[in-house]
């Protein structure tokens, strides 16, 4: 395999899940609130210390994606209803948040 996984498709589910298929067949499934909530934009992560600023519990979790676009190619800019959309999320960060008993063991 040459790379890093990149996603063949990325859906927004009505129940608030996304779910990502990636071109090695792997299958991701992301809660909307974590992942949004996960998001490392300067407004959400303290650039100089990396440390976190978003209060989690200041995002509503009803919270869903409104849009999504490619950014380059190396991730996706994610808009969320509760109006932040400054999130870029790389396709590399989002594999590593994938939850699945498989990822969560290595
Ligand atoms: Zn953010
Ligand atoms: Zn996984």
């Amino acid at each position: 395999m040459s790379g890093d996984p990149t996603p063949r498709q990325i859906t927004p589910f009505p129940n608030g899940e996304i779910g990502i298929v990636w071109s090695d067949g792997h299958e991701s499934y992301y809660d909307s609130h974590r992942l949004r909530c996960a998001c490392s934009c300067a407004r959400c992560v303290d650039e100089m210390t990396g440390r976190k600023v978003l209060d989690d519990a200041g995002v509503p979790t009803s919270v869903r994606v409104k849009e999504i676009h490619p950014v380059g190619n190396y991730g996706y800019g994610i808009g969320w209803t509760d109006g932040h959309d400054t999130g870029i999320y790389s396709f590399t960060y989002l594999r590593s948040l994938c939850g699945c008993g498989e990822c969560a063991q290595r």
